[in-house]
């Protein structure tokens, strides 16, 4: 029994030009050999850095990159 891979839109902001975007990333969590869960990042199949650890603005380049806000997925809730 896998876990299915999650969907989460990321925003983030420049800490110098204030350039603020957003990005999804798909989370896919696989359990080790040792028993401990470990979390993959993917976009667009791609395996990705964590939403966490971004450092790089995309329109100047400065590091510093902060995470505002982490969007929770849209779950299906089941009624009746
Ligand atoms: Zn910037």
């Amino acid at each position: 029994m896998s876990p299915e891979p999650v969907t989460l839109r990321y925003a983030f902001a420049c800490v110098q030009c204030e350039h603020a975007w957003e990005e999804e990333f798909e989370i896919r969590q696989t359990r080790g050999a040792d028993g401990l869960i470990q979390a993959f990042y993917f976009q667009h199949g791609v395996r990705a850095r964590s939403p966490l650890v971004q450092d790089e603005c995309p329109r100047c380049d400065a590091p510093g990159i902060g995470v505002r806000r982490r969007r929770r997925p849209v779950t299906r809730r089941r009624t009746g």
